[in-house]
């Protein structure tokens, strides 16, 4: 083994020390420039040293890590501002998360121009400040309203479509949200930015997570160490780094620390964001803003019918707590807690006040859960469509959660059988609240008279509403020009962070009432980093991207085939984990051939997922006779499970 490098904040992320070494002033790693481009190298500097087989060096002047939404709008930045770009990306395709989203926040675009549409930006920020106690960034808000009607004409330029359509997103407060098409960003948005980058010189590095960055003796960044999947490191040598990964909503440590009572009750819609870009920084000596975060929060009923929202999906918070403040609520101790209108203004707060509890449960009468799909702003729902699906769902109960009765005893018996909470509790928490509703009056909690209805139409219902936690916004400290910043405002040279790895401009809770705000940040933080950058390398800066060694792309492992010998008849089913969610496959053998393919998920996006199974997946695999048949493009995730679940359910059939 070729030891040619200690660096301590490589072995202190292994060992959790990390912050402690760097803020002692050990010294770190050797100039990137000193390393051969394959070699194994060994950290040492502690009882744990961490070895990399380096099979490939690349050197450029600024490395992206991320190719979602602010990754992709850094890197064209980047190029456009003359340097040699690098971006590492752990996905097989570009967008992350991104994909989903529907618009942008601008304010004075020439789209609003035209559509006489007019906005006093200091309204928008000083609603934010109110909104959050004057805790969210208020220069960073001013930069952003600033720079953000420039921002769509430069997208534009880029190649971004959007539809024309400026409006309040679903009665936000101000007419800020530019709209894509249907298909989101996934069409509009992250083809246009990939293949702009790429006409530009960006060096895209696929399935290729960044794991540690690499800093010289006085503390600056000089690359980040990255692995392919098998197992190999690559090592990008690069002036600047911009931490663009997504968000730590799948890293329970992070989000406990967030104030989340509980991770094991969040129920989680994308995987991959792990924290990566939060750790990084922190290893670095940079300050953590954790405990300020805030995100897309939600409660939601698992399974319930509800329509599909986004990556929400079926039965979510929007049917059944923000928009319906008339419900009544218990937690673990089977106590009501607060006003369950919480979630009226802003539908961001109705998870809120579950944070200080463990479990959040959610107790109807058939009126008010008809009136909360009526009521709900989109997509419509209609309720008696809806009526099989809800009583398959009580009566399956798959997850022992949802219950119905016809008396409130009965149902709250059921619950409190099932859920171990204490009946007498909760039959007292449902009688002083029918009082309280009887004299219009919540004398505990001062929910407004009109949202206080007795819960007396049955039959009524009982379920348990996970706290959902589809991005986190926050976690690295920056500055103005999205530098990375210790405990003392000093900034890391040459480390940037942009997107919801760093947004600080919703403390605590994310403003929705300013539709668009978050995917205007990633853009404009995006931006932003790459300029500062390019302003910190100055003539430095090569303009190209060199590489040396074994360059070969990173790629999945997997591959699909009909197993060995022949299928007995039969309907055969396997679950595998898509891009959002679980998909379950059904195949049916008949005369020893595959006759017949069905698929159930929760989360796939219907106009990506969904579609690629439907429209292609399946109808190739039974012409095939064989799950080894293409991934759809921009469906990669879900091609993958689902081959991997037609060939479980051919194994079965085979064995
Ligand atoms: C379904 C959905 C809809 C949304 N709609 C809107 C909307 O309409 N308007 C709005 O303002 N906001 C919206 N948001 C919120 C927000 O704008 C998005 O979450 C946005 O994607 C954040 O951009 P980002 O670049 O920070 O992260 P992402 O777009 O998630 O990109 C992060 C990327 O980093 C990669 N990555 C992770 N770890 C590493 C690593 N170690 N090395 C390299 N790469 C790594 C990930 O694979 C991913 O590709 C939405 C979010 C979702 C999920």
């Amino acid at each position: 083994m070729d030891i040619t490098r200690r660096n301590f904040l490589g072995i202190a992320g292994a060992t959790g020390i990390a912050a402690a070494a760097a803020g002692a002033g050990l010294v770190g790693c050797a100039p990137a420039s000193q390393s051969s481009s394959s070699n194994s190298e060994s950290q040492e500097g502690s009882s744990q040293s961490v070895t990399r087989n380096v099979v490939a060096t690349y050197t450029c002047d600024i490395c992206i890590c991320g190719a979602g939404n602010s990754g992709l709008s850094a890197a064209v930045e980047a190029a456009q501002q003359g340097l040699g770009v690098v971006v590492l990306e752990k996905h097989g395709g570009t967008g992350g998360g991104g994909i989903g989203t529907e618009g942008v926040f601008a304010v004075n675009s020439t789209m609003q121009q035209e559509a006489g549409i007019q906005i006093e930006p200091a309204e928008i920020i000083s609603t934010e400040m109110n909104y959050s106690h004057n805790r969210a960034n208020g220069l960073k808000w001013l930069d952003l309203v600033q720079a953000s009607g420039e921002n769509i004409t430069w997208l534009k330029e880029c190649g971004v479509n959007f539809t024309g359509v400026v409006d309040d997103y679903h009665g936000g407060q101000f007419e800020t949200f530019h709209w894509f098409g249907e298909n989101r960003a996934h069409d509009d948005f992250s083809p246009a930015m990939t293949q702009t980058a790429k006409d530009a010189g960006v060096q895209f590095l696929m399935n290729c997570p960044a794991t540690d960055l690499i800093q010289d003796e006085s503390g600056a960044i000089t690359g980040v160490y990255a692995q392919k999947l098998n197992g190999d490191y690559v090592q990008v040598n690069a002036k600047a780094v911009v931490l663009a990964t997504g968000g730590f909503a799948n890293n329970d440590e992070y989000l406990q620390e967030g104030g989340f009572s509980d991770t094991t009750n969040v129920k989680r819609f994308l995987y991959g964001y792990d924290g990566d870009g939060v750790r990084m920084a922190m290893e670095a000596g940079g300050a953590s803003n954790i405990p300020r975060m805030s995100g897309l929060m939600q409660l939601t009923v698992s399974g319930a019918p509800g329509g599909e929202y986004g990556t929400f999906g079926r039965g979510d918070g929007l049917v059944v707590a923000g928009h319906n403040a008339a419900s009544m609520w218990i937690n673990e101790d089977g106590e009501r807690f607060c006003a369950e209108s919480a979630g009226v203004e802003n539908w961001m707060a109705d998870m809120i006040p579950s944070l200080m509890h463990q479990k959040l449960y959610s107790i109807y009468d058939a009126k008010i859960f008809k009136d909360a799909y009526d009521g709900m702003i989109a997509p419509r729902i209609d309720w008696e469509a809806t009526q099989e699906e809800l009583q398959q769902r009580i009566d399956e109960n798959p997850y022992n959660d949802f219950f119905s009765a016809d008396t409130l005893e009965e149902l709250a018996q059921k619950a409190c059988d099932a859920l171990e909470l204490d009946y007498d509790t909760v039959i007292e928490s449902i009688n002083t609240y029918n009082d309280m509703c009887d004299a219009g009056d919540d004398a505990y909690f001062g929910k407004p008279a009109e949202y206080m209805q007795k819960l007396e139409n049955p039959p009524f219902y009982f379920c348990y509403m996970p706290q959902a936690c589809m991005v986190t916004f926050g976690g690295i400290r920056t500055n103005r020009k999205m530098e990375v910043v210790d405990k003392t405002g000093k900034a890391i040279p040459g480390l940037y962070s942009a997107g919801v790895d760093s947004a600080d401009l919703w403390p605590n809770i994310y403003t929705i009432n300013v539709p668009g705000g978050t995917n205007a940040n990633n853009i404009n933080s995006g931006r932003f980093a790459s300029k500062f950058a390019a302003e910190y390398i100055g003539t430095e800066k090569v303009g190209s991207v060199s590489s040396e060694g074994d360059t070969s792309e990173s790629v999945p492992d997997t591959s699909w085939s009909m197993p060995e010998g022949e299928l007995k008849d039969g309907t055969y089913t396997d679950t595998q984990f898509g891009m959002f969610s679980d998909i379950t496959v059904t195949v049916t053998i008949s005369g020893g051939k595959i006759t017949e393919i069905t698929q159930e998920n929760e989360l796939e996006t219907s106009y990506v997922g969904v579609a690629a199974m439907e429209n292609t997946l399946i109808p190739a695999v039974i012409e095939a006779q064989t799950p080894a048949v293409d991934t759809v493009a921009g469906a990669t995730r879900t091609s993958d499970a689902f081959r991997t679940a037609v060939q479980n359910c051919c194994e079965q059939a085979a064995s």
